[in-house]
């Protein structure tokens, strides 16, 4: 889709790539330490200066302690830590729960890795986990659980009494919990980040993903980090060393200052000011009559495209691009099966002027 966006010089609210501002503190650092030379390979674990202050950050807002020394591996992205979490702790045919619709690389990861990905589909407004679902994708085989919280593409923050079943479960069948939190500060209303880690009796088998792509706008950068028991995270680390060494160096010096310098009120901050950019994009979606889904978190809509004219998704969302000048993803992105046919997912991580533009033209549609 951004392929075809640019070809007609469309907007593109498809791809989730963030074109916010970069926080000054933590560009500077990173050209500081260009120049500084820091610009050879770190600890395969990375820089211990950014291992602690990841620990620090992570307790401030999780309440869930890390020990820098061991507990902590700074990837390539959190899709690195994925991958190098599932090389080192799944065997090939181990099966895997994934909730849908799914985040495209978390499926993606598990078949490149020669894992099984086991769908359960969570279904709209409220994506709430049925156990018995789960429980009846769970066999001799499984191995892990992969949550999403926020969830990309749908938006959800799953609940305390959501996370604890799925600990119940992965408790009672031995299971780990591999869990993505990149978009843990993208959340909208009441509900607040639950980092499964955090309650008590599962951070053991709970390997936490996370990383600074999203909150800092720097998803160019490749630096991420999981963070778990020390026995995984070696195994995670040997993987991590062989399969790209490490990180940027200079750039884990400018992440590293970013999370130490900036206070409260930047992630805040965050939230607030995506908290509007959702409330335009799903009034501009619901004036064209394209039904959204709203998000309780991460920074993507699921609308329904049922009333644009194509036999599939693929069909509808270039039908729409053709019409309006605007980009999306085809909903059959994230399901295994033709659930999504009806759905597109937009991305409103765009500078004001862009999403505006993008609304504009989303709510022409009617008139066309
Ligand atoms: N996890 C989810 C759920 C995402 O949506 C994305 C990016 O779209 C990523 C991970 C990628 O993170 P990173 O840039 O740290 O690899």
């Amino acid at each position: 889709m951004s392929i075809e966006c640019e070809r007609m010089g469309g907007i593109n609210l498809s791809q989730g790539v963030v074109d916010t501002e970069v926080p000054i503190v933590v560009r500077q650092a990173a050209q500081r330490a260009i120049d500084e030379g820091v610009n050879t390979y770190t600890h395969h674990e990375g820089l211990v200066q950014l291992r602690k202050a990841i620990a620090e950050k992570h307790k401030r807002f999780t309440g869930v302690e890390f020990d820098p020394e061991g507990e902590i591996v700074v990837s390539s992205g959190a899709t690195g830590a994925l991958y190098c979490t599932c090389l080192a702790l799944l065997e090939p045919g181990d099966e895997v729960i994934v909730f849908e619709p799914f985040y495209g690389y978390h499926v993606t990861t598990l078949i490149a890795t020669e894992a099984v990905p086991k769908h359960v589909r969570l279904d709209p407004p409220g994506w709430e986990i049925v156990r018995e679902n789960v429980e009846k994708a769970i066999t001799p085989k499984t191995r892990a659980i992969i949550l999403n919280t926020p969830s990309n593409p749908s938006g959800k923050v799953f609940s305390r009494n959501e996370i604890e079943m799925i600990g119940d479960l992965a408790e009672k069948h031995d299971l780990f919990i591999f869990t993505d939190e990149i978009y843990e500060h993208f959340i909208y209303g009441s509900k607040s980040h639950i980092s499964p880690a955090s309650i008590p009796g599962l951070s053991d088998r709970t390997i936490t993903i996370s990383g600074v792509s999203k909150t800092f706008s720097i998803t160019g950068w490749r630096i991420g980090y999981c963070l778990c028991n020390k026995k995984w995270a070696e195994a995670i680390g040997y993987f991590n060393d062989l399969v790209y060494v490490c990180a940027p160096a200079p750039l884990q010096v400018g992440v590293a200052k970013g999370l130490i310098n900036l206070g409260d009120d930047y992630y805040s901050k965050i939230e607030e000011e995506y908290h509007i950019k959702r409330d335009k994009i799903c009034n501009a979606l619901d004036a064209a009559g394209l039904t959204p889904c709203v998000p309780q978190g991460a920074y993507y809509v699921l609308a329904d495209i049922s009333g644009i004219h194509g036999k599939n998704s693929k069909e509808r969302v270039m039908n729409l691009l053709n019409k309006t000048g605007v980009a999306c993803v085809p909903g059959e992105a994230f399901y295994h099966d033709d659930a999504g046919e009806t759905l597109a997912r937009f991305c409103f991580a765009k500078e004001d002027k862009v999403l505006d533009e993008a609304c504009r033209r989303l709510e022409q549609l009617m008139k066309k």
